[in-house]
């Protein structure tokens, strides 16, 4: 170390000890915790990621209660649905439903009677006045729950799933919707081809050991060419129930999203279940939806396993709020107007340096395989990617071609400055 590295400056441990907030935190999460705290400060200015001067309020930063292993980031990635960064974010009202709910709340009291009431109606009854004819819903607690509890409830342990080959996905982390069906107890009845499978093929497995039909929309990846696939409607016809589990949670159709399939239109074909993510196109909290005949939906309600699949009073009341929004974050970013994202990269670029290029996002979180979101990013040297990541917040980019890529995308406006402060930061620490 020489006279001019400014590691030379960074505070002794004992004098930061002696910090009044720090030796208050102290006796409420323990001496061992602050001096971990600060030990990792110290780490952090000493390989550079922040300065000297930065190293007391970064162990403040670092202490728990103040900032859980569970930080807030910026997403730079261009990756709407971004399954390492939590999804779907919420969106302001339902992030202030999930505060209220926090506390004592009218999760099943019904403040009229003073009686115990229905657990998450409102959230029912507002699903069920999006959907066609007398569909009724459930929630549980995310897409595999639905798909789960919706085999067990209507085929049964024993019985017959009938399900194409070509949708016997694996949905991530090494978890695969067929394991999910058989460990329910179902017995797994693949029919037809990777590429294609005919209405003949459905109608000479389905008999008497049939529990139901699954429809499973391969979300995560395209097949294209020689394929194909009997449609909703043509299953319906073969006398046994019919799960469709559409996996993104959209409840009506997109036409931004051709591709992607929707509750309404497979309720309106015929399909006696649609099971869906809460928190992929939906954008709202992690959570599984079933919906569909009512007399299904009941019997799944009073099935044993939903108790075990329930969702807790935060995630009905996100829920909630989710769907009275106009427009959630997850719809504002996918839909994001170019220009707009265009000059607010120039804005960026100008600050930091840094050249603006054209950066396509995506969906993500396993939804709408190739569609491109057109848009802009401000390419800065790669070797920014760490340091940015260890920031607080953390600003994850995308490193291409040797460049890190910041696409402001899905970083809500008004974290612009915020994220270009974190940019100049590393930038001269
Ligand atoms: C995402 C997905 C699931 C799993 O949903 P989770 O909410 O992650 O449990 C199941 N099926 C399909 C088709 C999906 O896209």
């Amino acid at each position: 170390m020489t006279e001019t590295d400014p590691r030379r400056h960074i505070p002794r441990t004992d004098r930061l000890l002696a910090d009044p907030r720090l030796r208050a935190a102290s006796t409420g999460v323990g001496q061992a915790r602050v001096r971990a705290a600060v030990r990792a400060a110290q780490d952090r200015a000493r390989s550079g990621v922040i300065a000297p001067g930065a190293v007391l309020e970064e162990a403040l930063a670092l202490l728990p209660g103040r900032a859980g292993a569970i930080r807030p980031v910026l997403n730079a990635t261009g990756v709407v649905v971004h399954t390492n960064l939590g999804r779907a974010p919420l969106s302001p009202t339902a992030v202030e439903a999930v505060v209220r709910a926090a506390g004592y709340a009218t999760v099943e009291y019904d403040v009229a009677s003073g009686r115990r009431g229905p657990r998450g109606a409102a959230v029912l009854d507002a699903l069920s006045a999006v959907l066609p004819g007398d569909a009724r819903a459930l929630v549980l607690n995310n897409g595999a729950a639905a798909l789960l509890l919706a085999v067990t409830a209507v085929a049964g342990p024993g019985r017959e799933v009938v399900v194409s080959r070509g949708e016997l996905v694996e949905i991530g982390d090494g978890f695969r919707l067929p394991d999910l069906m058989a460990s329910a107890g179902a017995r797994l009845r693949e029919v037809g081809t990777t590429n294609r499978t005919r209405l003949a093929d459905y109608a000479g497995a389905v008999g008497p050991d049939t529990g139901c039909i699954v429809r499973i929309h391969p979300s995560n990846f395209r097949v294209d060419g020689f394929v194909g696939t009997p449609d909703v409607e043509e299953l319906t016809g073969l006398g046994v129930p019919v799960v469709v589990d559409i996996g993104s949670g959209l409840l009506a159709p997109d036409p931004a999203l051709p591709e992607e399939p929707d509750a309404t239109t497979a309720l309106r074909r015929g399909a006696s279940l649609v099971t869906a993510s809460g928190d992929k196109l939906l954008g709202g909290p992690q959570a599984g939806l079933v919906l569909g005949d009512p007399d299904l939906v009941e019997r799944l309600r009073r099935h044993p396993m939903a108790r075990a699949l329930r969702v807790d009073k935060l995630t009905l009341a996100a829920l909630e709020a989710t769907l009275r929004e106009a427009t959630v974050p997850v719809t504002a970013y996918r839909t994001a107007d170019p220009d707009t994202l265009r000059a607010r990269a120039d804005v960026l670029a100008q600050r930091v340096g840094g050249r603006v290029r054209r950066h396509d996002g995506v969906v993500g979180g396993g939804g709408a395989p190739g569609v491109v979101l057109p848009g802009w990013a401000v390419a800065v040297p790669a070797d920014l990617a760490g340091p940015l990541r260890a920031g607080d917040p953390p600003v994850v980019g995308r490193v291409v071609d040797g460049e890190l890529l910041l696409d402001l995308r899905c970083v809500p406006e008004d974290q612009d400055r915020t994220l270009a402060r974190q940019v100049e930061a590393v930038l001269s620490p």
